[in-house]
Formats: C-alpha cells, structure tokens, sequence
C-alpha cells in the first residue's frame, strides 16, 4: 500500500489552483422572478436618472430654506400655504417667496422650494396659513435627482450576486429582464463497493450512500445544478468510464470517496489516466478533509472528496462552494470576507498539527459575559450528526499548534 500523499498543497495554493479555473461560458436572459441568487453576466446599466425628480422623504411642506432661516420656537416664521400636492402629482404650482405646499414622502418637489420642513416642526393657523418652529437646509429631507444611479452608470457590475437588495434597484430601473450566467452543472459520483443507494437496504458489509445527497444539496444551496451520476464501484474500468462520461457532459465533477493512498483508492490513478487528465493536489493540508484531490480532464475540474461524510462536508464547506460560487461567475468568490464569520473564546484547549488548517466543529453559546464561547463538538468523521450540533467551524491556522482555552478565535458560520 502506497503510504504517502504525493502532492499536498496547503488551503491557500488550493484556492489559487481553483481561481484560476474559467467559470461557465453560458448566459441567459431570465425574468426578475426567476432573478434571485444568479449571477449577473453583463454589467446593468442605468438608462435613467434614480429618482427621477427631487422627492419629499417626510411628510411636511415643501419651501425655500431662506424663508425659514432662523425659525424657533420662540420666533416662528409664517407661511402662506399655496397648494396641497398629492403624492403622485407633477407639481405645475410654483412657490414663490413666503409661500409652501403641503407635501408627502416621496411627492416631487415643486419649482421654486429646495427643502422640506418635517410636519412635527409646523403648526395649521389657517387654511392658507402656517406657523413654522425651525430652520432647514436647502436640499434636507429630499432625495436628490439621480441621488442613486446616474443614467449610464454601472449599477450592477458582472459577477454581482442577484440579493433581494439587487432585485429592488432593477425593479425601480424597469430592468424586468437580466443576463446571467447559466447555472454550472456539477456531476457527483460517490465510488465505493460496500455503497447502496439511500432508497434500499444495506446488506451486511454495506452502507447506504450519503455523499450524493449532501454533496448534491451542497450543490443547489449554492446555486449550482447538481447532476446525481449515482454509485461507481471501486474498479478502474467502471470508473474511468463513468468520469469520461461525466467530464463530457458537466462543468466540473465531484467524486467522493477512493481519494485516499489505499490500494482500493482509484481516484487519482483514474483521473490521470484520462486523455488529457491532471493532478494539481493530492492531499490537502486541512482537518478534516486531508484525503482531497483537485485534478481536472482538460479545462473541467474534478474535485475527489474523501469518503468520510464530515470530512467530505468539511472540504466542501471550505473550499467546494467558495468554488462553484467561482464558476458560477461570482466575482470574488474566494474573497476571506465573503466567508460570514463570527469572533468567539475558545471554550477549552484544542491541539493541532503545525502545518495544517483546522476546521474544529464548534457549538456557540454565550457565556456570563454576554460573550460568545465556541464549545468543540469533537466526534469521528464517518459519524453525521456533529455537523447538526455545530454552529461553525473553528480555524486553526497553519501555522498555529492549537488554541488555549478563553482564546480569541475565528469560527466561520455555517449557513445552512
Ligand atoms: P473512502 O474515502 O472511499 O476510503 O471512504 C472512507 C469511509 O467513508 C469509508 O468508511 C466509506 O465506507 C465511507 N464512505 C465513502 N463514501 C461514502 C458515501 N458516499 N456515503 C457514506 N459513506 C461513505
Ligand atoms: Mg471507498
């Protein structure tokens, strides 16, 4: 039995190696209903001004800020009312020296005023009279033509992902169609002989196959499109043929499982073996997770996972979806603020090797102190259930030989 990892690459050089993969080529043109969580693929360009007038952002009266300069309470000024505007009126009125017009949030501004004075600081003394308690600047309490977006600026760039947020700025544009980058479709193969598909019964000496379910969910929660390519046995001929059919029709290829230096691991020798098939890493630097491969079969990556169901989630977590968040056209998808992470104490010391990240399942609680304590939720990784009582994951850094307890450390959340 081979004993040794032949090309061990730290986090770091792997997320370089998988950066420099293109994303997917395909765009498609999709309606705002069906927007959310793609990626833009061409920059959204504003072909209006945003508002497209001045508008009240308080309920009040619209006037000339010279008029009421040096209003207070004790020296109010008086105004004449000219006109009630409705919200959704053009204003033809125009207020003149000493006049207002009541108006509301989001009604445009008529000519003349360049201020709103908020209805709390005014007092009706007539019907065509009011008394007023206070100053404003000119421009206060209104959003300003083009304040948002300039017509023909960028106001999404290419590699934006579609939040709620985004959706709202193309609505208020009339953008009710966008460009985005198809989804990447990921095959996932889970290979091992004593694997049976969730739906039967395991014999003895069988398990029933987790990886495809939790690899392909993985997949879709970040919104790539998994493709089930279901279970390969551990022989060279039936894998081979598998990854060659799975390389031609996804984007990139998630193998779990024979990632290993076993004599029944055929991972890296199957990749190799393909026409055009590369190894870049064959062990990776990180616990758990160290029996990862990247490779790629001509520009189609291919990631083999490790077997062990934490450990395959793990990887995925840390480097799989910061991954397809790439090749699905996400602009800096490897970016360390793009990982949502909390500061808590270390509940107690954790050892680990130098030279290795690690990724410690972790429990947050809050301590007396209104502080966050991260509570290490140590357990096997062929057992599942350690991720259902995490709340993150704990990093070591490399170059750290563990953390003592009240320390200090990052946990990156999980999310899902
Ligand atoms: P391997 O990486 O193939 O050496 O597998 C390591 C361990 O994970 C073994 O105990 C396998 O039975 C188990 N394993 C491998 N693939 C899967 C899978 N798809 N679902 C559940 N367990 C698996
Ligand atoms: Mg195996």
């Amino acid at each position: 039995m081979k004993e040794v990892f032949f090309e061990v690459k730290s986090v770091a050089q792997c997320r370089e190696i998988l950066a420099s993969f293109p994303c997917v080529a395909g765009v498609e043109q999709i309606g705002l209903e069906q927007a959310l969580n793609r990626v833009v693929a061409l920059d959204v360009i504003a072909d209006e001004d945003l508002p497209a007038s001045f508008r009240s952002s308080m309920d009040g009266y619209a006037v000339r800020a010279k008029d009421v300069f040096g209003a207070s309470e004790g020296n109010p000024v008086y105004l004449q009312l000219a006109g009630k505007l409705a919200v959704n009126e053009d204003p033809q009125l125009s207020i003149r020296p000493g006049e207002c017009a009541q108006i509301l949030t989001g009604g445009s501004l008529p000519s003349g005023a360049d201020t709103v004075l908020m209805w709390e600081h005014t007092r009706v003394i007539a019907d065509d009279e009011i008394e007023v308690f206070k100053s404003v600047s000119p421009g206060d309490n209104l959003m300003l033509l083009g304040e948002d977006c300039r017509k023909g600026q960028v106001v999404l760039g290419k590699g934006s992902r579609i939040r709620p947020q985004e959706l709202g700025v193309l609505s208020a544009l009339g953008h009710t169609q966008v460009a985005v980058y198809s989804r990447p479709q990921v095959a996932i193969l889970s290979t091992g002989d004593e694997l049976v598909s969730a739906h039967d019964t395991p014999g003895p000496g069988q398990i029933r196959d987790v990886n495809s379910t939790t690899l392909a969910a993985w997949c879709a929660w970040i919104g790539a499109e998994p493709v089930l390519w279901g279970i390969v046995p551990d022989k060279t001929a039936d894998l081979r043929s598998a990854l060659s059919q799975a390389v031609d029709q996804a984007d990139c290829v998630l193998l779990s499982g024979g990632s290993s230096v076993g004599t029944r691991d055929l991972s890296v020798e199957v990749i190799s073996s393909l026409p055009q098939g590369r190894i870049m890493a064959h062990g990776v630097a990180i616990s758990p997770g160290k029996p990862t491969i990247l490779g790629a079969q001509d520009q189609i990556p291919i990631i083999g996972l490790p077997g062990q169901v934490t450990s395959a989630q793990v990887v995925m977590y840390v480097l799989g979806l910061p991954f397809l968040a790439h090749l699905r056209g996400e602009a800096n998808a490897f970016d360390r603020t793009r990982q949502v992470k909390t500061w808590a104490k270390a509940a107690r010391n954790i050892s680990s090797e130098q030279g290795r990240e690690d990724y410690v399942r972790v429990r947050l609680v809050q301590d007396d102190q209104d502080m966050l304590l991260a509570e290490p939720v140590f357990a096997k990784s062929g057992l599942l259930r350690s991720l259902l009582r995490a709340d993150g994951l704990l990093v070591i850094p490399a170059q750290s030989e563990g953390v003592r307890a009240g320390q200090l450390c990052e946990v990156v959340l999980l999310l899902a």
